[in-house]
This record gives structure tokens, C-alpha cells and sequence, in this order.
């Protein structure tokens, strides 16, 4: 049986840096699976439909093949064969993802790929389902979160520091927007599992979050 560390929580609460930081000190694969919903966002982008098109949404994202691959320990998400990591990062493709991640058949495709992936593999996941719809048998879960001000402070500074304006109050709306969907959703909505750790990293540092989640899996 492969050893499954689940990490849900919502936009920016620094669930990528922690998961495969986590991932890395146990020799895991760290499978992102926000980058899976992005690329699909960046598919329906690039095809021109609307985010509140549910029924172009539904017909279209069956064009989309998303696989991914490890490079060097890094996941690199391939949309029909074509590394999409450089491109999804943005705040569009974010808000969009928001969107098209409510539609049954998209999600229905993804989490068939994250529940292989974690069967075959030793593995930290992170997203908004993991712990309650993907791995629901997961070893260790912990749901990380931040205050909005906080997660929008972080974000900001991590355009900031890749040269891209942006606004601090604007990220910070989207933030709660994002929030808001991801946890109002019919299907999969972000919640904290039952048996799930919580983990508030306002006043926390990257380190202190790490060790607190390796504790867990002890
Ligand atoms: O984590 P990240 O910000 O990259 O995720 C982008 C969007 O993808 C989220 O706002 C959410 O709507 C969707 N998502 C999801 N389920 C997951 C991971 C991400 O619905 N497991």
C-alpha cells in the first residue's frame, strides 16, 4: 500500500510550498493537483469559452488530455503533450480554474487521474478534495489554512517578486471570491475532512508548518 499525505485548504494558504517541501523529506512524489484544474482552465481559455458557459464548458473539456510527468522531482503538467507549467500561474487562469472546477465532468476526469496516481505512488497531495473526495483512506490530513489577509500579503509578494503589478486589495477579493466558490460548490466543495489536522499558518513560518505536518506522519 503507498503512503498518502493529503493536504487541503483554500487559495494561497501556502499549500504547494509545505507540500513539497513535506514531500521532499520523505523521498514522495508531490502531486499538485490545482495545477491538473489550471491547465484544463487554460484549455477552455485558449478555446475562447466564457467561465460561466457551463454547457460550453462541459463539451469542451473533453478535448482536454492532461497527463503529467516528473522532471528532475519537479511535476510538470503536459495539456494534449505540451508542458503547460510557464502559463498557468496567472490570476485569470486561477479565477477561470474557480469556474470550470465546479463541472461534473471535469472533475470526474482529474480525480481518476490523482487516485491512480496515488496508488501506484508514495504521495503528497494537495487541492480542495483531497482529504474528503480523492484520498479519503489518506494516512495523514491536514487542512492549512491562513487568514485572507495574510494569504492575499503572500500571493502579492510572490508576483511582485516574478515583476508583475499588481494590486494587494484586488488579490485579496479574488482570494474570498475564490474561497467562496470553492467552498459553496455542489460537487467536492472545500471543507475540512472530519479526521483531518487543522493547521492555521498566520502567524507561522514555513519551517513550522513542515515540521508540524512530518510530527503527524511519525
Ligand atoms: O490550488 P490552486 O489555486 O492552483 O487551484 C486553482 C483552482 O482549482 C481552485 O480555486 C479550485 O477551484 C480548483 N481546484 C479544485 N480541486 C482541487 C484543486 C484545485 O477544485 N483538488
Amino acid at each position: 500500500m503507498s503512503f498518502q499525505i493529503a493536504i487541503d485548504g483554500p487559495a494561497g494558504a501556502g499549500k504547494s510550498t509545505i507540500a513539497k517541501k513535506v514531500a521532499k523529506e520523505k523521498g514522495y512524489i508531490y502531486v499538485d493537483t490545482g495545477a491538473m484544474y489550471r491547465a484544463m482552465a487554460y484549455y477552455l481559455i485558449s478555446c475562447g469559452i466564457s467561465k460561466d458557459d457551463e454547457k460550453a464548458i462541459g463539451e469542451k473539456c473533453e478535448g482536454a488530455e492532461i497527463t503529467i510527468r516528473y522532471e528532475n522531482g519537479e511535476q510538470v503538467v503536459l495539456l494534449n503533450g505540451q508542458n503547460v507549467n510557464g502559463v498557468i500561474r496567472t490570476e485569470e487562469v486561477g479565477n477561470m480554474a474557480s469556474c470550470s472546477s465546479k463541472h461534473p465532468r471535469v472533475r470526474e476526469r482529474l480525480t481518476m487521474l490523482q487516485k491512480e496516481l496515488a496508488r501506484t505512488n508514495d504521495v503528497v497531495m494537495d487541492g480542495r478534495d483531497i482529504g474528503t473526495v480523492v484520498l479519503p483512506h489518506a494516512d495523514v490530513k491536514v487542512y492549512l489554512t491562513a487568514s485572507a489577509a495574510v494569504r492575499a500579503k503572500r500571493r502579492y509578494d510572490e508576483l511582485t517578486a516574478k515583476g508583475e503589478l499588481c494590486d494587494i486589495k484586488k488579490i485579496e477579493e479574488d482570494i474570498v471570491k475564490r474561497d467562496e466558490q470553492d467552498m459553496n460548490r455542489e460537487i467536492a466543495p472545500l471543507r475540512q475532512a472530519e479526521d483531518a489536522t487543522l493547521v492555521d499558518s498566520s502567524n507561522m513560518t514555513i519551517d513550522e508548518v513542515v515540521t508540524a505536518i512530518l510530527a503527524l506522519c511519525r
